[in-house]
């Protein structure tokens, strides 16, 4: 196998993070997220956890120091804790962080082993906590399913950050009281603009909410600190709570370009690797490495640097056609 070199891409970004959809199915429907009755790839389609794994060795080995598990819902995936834990023995050899995105319908039976992976930080996305709310939002989900599993992480001795996507009309009066919840637990919060992937049964405009605003009604009620050192090399922009440790963060792709600094790539459940969340080029890394094995993967990994665009073109405009066809849920949030 060719020696292995570092992942820069044409505009000389350095590419140390690897998100990974390790499946498109999940057990909610967000309304924002997916529509109610949505087709799910056939199981031979998708990667199997070796094959996943083979990749994620690559790419560690080729300088990724940071690999985020998603989907889809990552724990409705059989096999997950296996496959956090056998990416977890690349600690200490490349990989420094392990992480994982979840809706937590599941993580109380999961925590355990997610933190004996080594995953030491989760994202669990909570748009609501109120219980007719959660279940308008999720068409079906049980918020205290949801909460008890944020608190099982906890208590596995994983810190939090609860991510919020802010729906205009919906959960809009519920920001400011989701902080003052993360405050008091020592959770951080990110909140997210809604972004136009996937076709869904409505309009994402009518529930787009800027998060300036969200943001200025948030500064009349709490101290907050703007964290300008602190950056991951994604959207988010972020701010401590004073007199806390909680930190709330932005991601607002919509009234704020972040592509400059872009440091990611995404590996779909079917084994396409997008460079860009926003566009629709992609290398397909499952038949470079059924037809060519890791040599094929790395000519392939090559490619996509050589590919990886500049930045997106995200509008959110009444009526219009998603700006990408794909949905969050299939190229990994
Ligand atoms: N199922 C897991 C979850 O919900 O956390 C992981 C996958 S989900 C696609 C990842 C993140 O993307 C979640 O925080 C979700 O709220 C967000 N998301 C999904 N669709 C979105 C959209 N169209 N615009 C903005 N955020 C979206
Ligand atoms: Fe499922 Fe996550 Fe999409 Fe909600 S946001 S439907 S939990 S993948």
């Amino acid at each position: 196998m060719a020696p292995a070199s570092a992942l820069i891409d044409q505009h000389g970004r350095r590419i140390s993070y690897l998100r990974i959809s390790v499946t498109d199915r999940c057990d909610l429907r967000c309304r924002y997220c997916m529509a109610e009755h949505m087709s799910f790839l056939p199981r031979d389609k998708v990667l199997t956890l070796e094959e996943i794994a083979a990749i994620a060795d690559r790419f560690v080995a080729r300088g990724v120091r940071k690999i985020r598990l998603t989907g889809g819902e990552p724990l409705v995936r059989r096999g997950i804790g296996e496959l956090a834990t056998r990416l977890g023995r690349h600690f200490g050899h490349g990989l420094d962080e392990l992480t994982m995105t979840t809706n937590a319908n599941r993580l109380s039976e999961h925590a355990s082993t997610l933190a004996a992976a080594g995953i030491k930080r989760i994202n669990v996305s909570l748009d609501s906590r109120d219980p007719e709310t959660f279940r308008h939002i999720t068409r079906h989900g049980d918020v205290s399913r949801v909460i008890d599993g944020i608190f099982a992480a906890r208590d596995a001795g994983l810190a939090v950050k609860i991510n919020m996507v802010a729906l205009k009309g919906l959960n809009d009066r519920e920001i400011a009281p989701m902080l003052l919840w993360c405050v008091d637990h020592g959770f951080d919060l990110t909140l997210i603009e809604t972004m136009p992937l996937g076709a869904i049964d409505e309009d994402r405009a009518e529930r787009f909410l800027p998060l300036t605003e969200a943001f200025e009604a948030l500064r009349g009620r709490f101290d907050l600190i703007r964290e300008i050192d602190r950056t991951t090399g994604g959207p988010a922009r972020y701010w401590r709570v004073e007199g806390s440790q909680t930190r709330l963060g932005l991601i607002s792709p919509l009234t704020a370009n972040f592509c400059d600094g872009c440091n990611r790539v995404r590996l779909t459940t079917e084994g396409k690797l997008y460079m860009c969340l926003g566009h629709g080029d992609r290398v397909d890394l499952k038949e470079a490495l059924r037809r060519g094995g890791l040599d094929a993967v790395d000519d392939a990994i090559d490619a996509a640097m050589a590919a990886k665009p500049a930045r997106h073109d995200f509008q959110i405009v009444s009526g219009a056609a998603p700006a990408v066809e794909r949905h969050m849920s299939v190229t990994g949030g």
